[in-house]
């Protein structure tokens, strides 16, 4: 195989047309597909070929690169390509779809006799964009080789977790990691909350803990979003997060711990879709402090 490829990339939503676009600079042929067209439509510019269906888009394909909402979606999707795709086809499957669907998406990949790797990514939209992504991988080393061309697209580096796709190895680790971001956002939010509750500017809160041990790039970022109202086009939108947290919350429950924050942490992102903020950025989870939408939207004229 060469090192220039066919790569079939299917939904080209915020992550997956970021990664398309990589993969179409890296010099590979990309053939995307999203249920909304419009979205999958600009990276024909990028000398993509946009696809009606996905059957059309994995034809010819040497790897299918899943980016989609969930698991239930990735099985749909790969479903309705199945009879386009040829025995022997990666399939590089990175939607966040948790540890239950993994083994079901793996299931469909040996029916259809596709070489499976477990691959979801860590990283936002921003270094999406800029092919720096880690991708969390797991899948046969005697296949690796035919998809390192598109990991290296995508990303800065590749974590090998397993041999065997089935097992969801990377995507426990992915859930791990997810647990941590989701937590840290859901704590943002809460300070900002809190701050202005208390009428303490968070500025001051930011020099008191400048550069020790409770200061962290990610507090910074999340907190900007929110204090400059740029939640919106969203990095991880809301909807997003609260499908992780629940796919959190569940494998703690299958596994017999109790995960209280993530599943408060749930709650409060369900809270903030249901105020409106469903497609802003996860920060947005900030809003979930107030009961009336008006209190927090008079921050800006108040403490802040
Ligand atoms: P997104 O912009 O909302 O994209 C979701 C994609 O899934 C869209 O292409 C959407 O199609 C498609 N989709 C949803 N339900 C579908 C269905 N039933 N059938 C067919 N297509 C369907 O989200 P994203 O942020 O790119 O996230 C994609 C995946 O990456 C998720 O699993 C997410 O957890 C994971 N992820 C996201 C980030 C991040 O920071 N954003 C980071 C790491 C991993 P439409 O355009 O038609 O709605």
């Amino acid at each position: 195989m060469t090192d220039t490829l066919t790569v079939s990339v299917l939904g080209t939503g915020i992550m997956g047309a970021a990664m398309a676009r990589n993969l179409t600079r890296a010099g590979h042929t990309v053939r995307a597909w999203n249920r909304t067209r419009d979205k999958a439509e600009p990276l024909a510019a990028d000398g993509a070929y946009v696809a009606d269906t996905p059957a059309d888009a994995v034809r010819g394909a040497d790897v299918v690169l899943t980016m989609l909402y969930d698991g239930a979606a990735a099985l749909e999707v790969v479903r309705q390509a199945a009879p386009a795709l040829r025995p022997g086809t990666a399939w590089v499957q990175s939607t966040t779809a948790g540890i239950e669907a993994v083994g079901e998406l793996a299931g469909l990949a040996r029916e259809h006799e596709l070489v499976f790797f477990d691959a979801p990514v860590l990283g936002t939209r921003q270094p999406a964009e800029a092919g720096q992504l880690i991708v969390l991988a797991a899948g046969p080393s005697r296949s690796r080789e035919a998809v390192a061309p598109v990991l290296d697209a995508i990303g800065a580096r590749t974590v090998w977790t397993g041999e065997d796709g089935a097992e969801g190895s990377a995507s426990r680790l992915k859930l791990v990691a997810n647990s941590w971001v989701l937590a840290a956002t859901n704590a943002a939010g809460e300070v900002l909350a809190l701050s202005q509750a208390l009428g303490v500017d968070p500025q001051s809160f930011f020099d008191a803990i400048a550069g020790g041990p409770l200061d962290m790039g990610y507090l910074r970022t999340k907190s900007e979003l929110v204090l400059n109202d740029r939640l919106s086009p969203a990095s991880f939108a809301v909807t997003t997060a609260i499908k992780d947290a629940r796919l959190i919350v569940e494998a703690g429950q299958r596994h017999g711990i109790r995960l209280d924050l993530a599943a408060a942490g749930a709650e409060r992102l369900a809270r903030a879709a249901a105020q409106g903020h469903g497609d802003e950025d996860m920060a947005a989870a900030y809003f979930a402090s107030f009961d009336e939408e008006d209190q927090a939207g008079s921050r800006t004229d108040q403490t802040f």
